[in-house]
């Protein structure tokens, strides 16, 4: 499979070299060149393969030979380490909790994909990848995670100093190894733009620097996985399945809507924003507008300009009335997010994160005019990650799960840094 640049259909690029590189040179997002259609069969039987069988199966054509079968199966396999359970919550009404990898985020599915994928196209060539990320806390740990002791990468993850949890901060700082956590004196969009001036950096051209967010392709595409899981389990309903999915930069929903154009029958999709609601407004006006980011409880989704919005577009063509027909979009408050986390739990014993809760009201508002679904609405966070919102509003105390602990009680490590040249310095060493 190729992938041509958003920017100019002209620059194409192996899904290797866009896996390594991560933005076009012409910093345009990268795009599969055909969409594969799978066996109609095969989704018909979906109930009797594996997760792994599946995941091969829907990534296989888009990485063609690049990688060979039996390594792409035990790529997927370490990928989909952990489960994927659909909670009923209400009649007719699931959570599909992605939250039960290793750092408790869905992130970490796209990050242990991508981390083998660079690891088996950099063995060949001896080569040395950095990748460098700015976290305002969920990323970075999931990356960080997905790259421990892979070899000829190294990681840099640059987080602003007082500003994440206590769990993301062990998450980032505690794992040594290959990971170097960069602790920046100042804010999450100092991180990024000391990231973004780095990867412009003609001083830096040799270093092999790459990006590890949605942008890249090896992590976007396995997020389709989820929606054919939540379709395994659900499609003996025998109902129309609607997915809202909670949405910063819009990566996890463009992929579910590939999903779709690739075979999947999902009927319905509901993107779920907090405030920055760019989205919500362009899905009533057809005008673009982003405004400046409003920072929330759902803090992973607080993205005005969210960056993969431009290949949901390319995969409808750019036609309005075509997306239209499949996505809907609504935003929601933080005092709603917060009264939604509380009815869930008394109402309905279920414990959702900002995020899930989120999503959970936007795939209510869709139900409400549109009732005769199966709705599902994706858990992207554990609860436990959230305790400021969560716990208070609840006032309970959430149990750290046991996998986390060992990582808990580990000392933190991190370098201080205040300024660009000093990353550069850094880089240079
Ligand atoms: C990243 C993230 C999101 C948003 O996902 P996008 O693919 O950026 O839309 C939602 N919830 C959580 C917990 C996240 O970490």
């Amino acid at each position: 499979m190729k992938y041509y640049s958003l920017n100019d259909y002209d620059i194409k690029a192996s899904f290797k070299s866009a896996a390594i590189t991560g933005i076009a040179p012409d910093k345009g997002l990268y795009f599969p060149e055909s969409i594969p259609q799978l066996d109609a069969e095969f989704i018909k039987n979906i109930e009797q393969y594996s997760n792994t069988e599946i995941a091969l199966r829907v990534i296989t054509p888009f990485i063609g030979d690049e990688i060979p079968q039996h390594i792409l199966k035990k790529i997927v396999e370490e990928t989909l380490s952990f489960d994927f359970p659909t909670i009923e919550v209400e009649k007719y009404i699931y959570a599909l909790e992605l939250y039960h990898g290793p750092t408790l985020a869905f992130k970490d599915v796209g990050a242990r994909f991508m981390s083998r994928c660079l690891n088996y196209f950099t063995q060949d060539e001896n080569k040395k990848i950095t990748i460098l990320v700015a976290t305002s806390g969920d990323t970075g740990g999931a990356v960080a995670s997905g790259f421990l002791g892979v070899e000829g990468i190294n990681v840099l993850i640059l987080y602003p100093s007082g500003k994440v949890s206590n769990i993301q901060e062990k998450q980032l700082t505690a794992l040594g190894q290959n990971i170097t956590a960069l602790e920046v004196d100042g804010s999450f969009d100092d991180c990024q733009d000391m990231a973004k001036q780095a990867f412009l950096d003609e001083e830096l051209r040799n270093i092999n620097l790459t990006s590890a967010n949605s942008i890249n392709i090896a992590r976007w595409l396995p997020q389709m996985f989820y929606y054919f899981f939540v379709y395994k389990q659900l499609k003996h309903l025998g109902k129309p399945l609607a997915v809202s999915v909670p949405s910063g930069n819009f990566g996890n929903i463009c992929a579910g809507l590939m999903a779709k154009k690739i075979g999947l029958p999902i009927a319905h999709f509901i993107a779920a924003t907090n405030v920055n609601d760019t989205v919500p407004r362009f899905m009533e006006t057809q005008d673009y507008k982003p405004s400046p980011t409003i920072e929330t409880l759902s803090n992973a989704m607080d993205v005005s300009n969210p960056s993969n919005f431009i290949r949901i577009l390319e995969l409808f063509g750019k036609r309005f009335e075509s997306l239209e027909l499949e996505l809907s979009s609504n935003s929601f408050s933080d005092p709603q997010t917060l009264a939604t986390i509380s009815k869930l739990y008394k109402e309905h014993n279920y414990l959702a994160d900002p995020h899930g809760a989120v999503g959970y009201l936007g795939l209510k508002q869709y139900m409400d005019e549109n009732p005769n679904y199966t709705g599902i609405f994706l858990e992207t966070a554990h609860p436990v990650k959230f305790p400021e919102s969560v716990e208070k509003e609840l006032g309970i105390k959430i149990p750290v799960p046991k996998s986390l602990q060992p990582l808990l009680k580990k000392e933190k490590s991190s370098i201080c840094i205040k300024s660009y040249n000093e990353l550069k310095d850094y880089l240079l060493l």
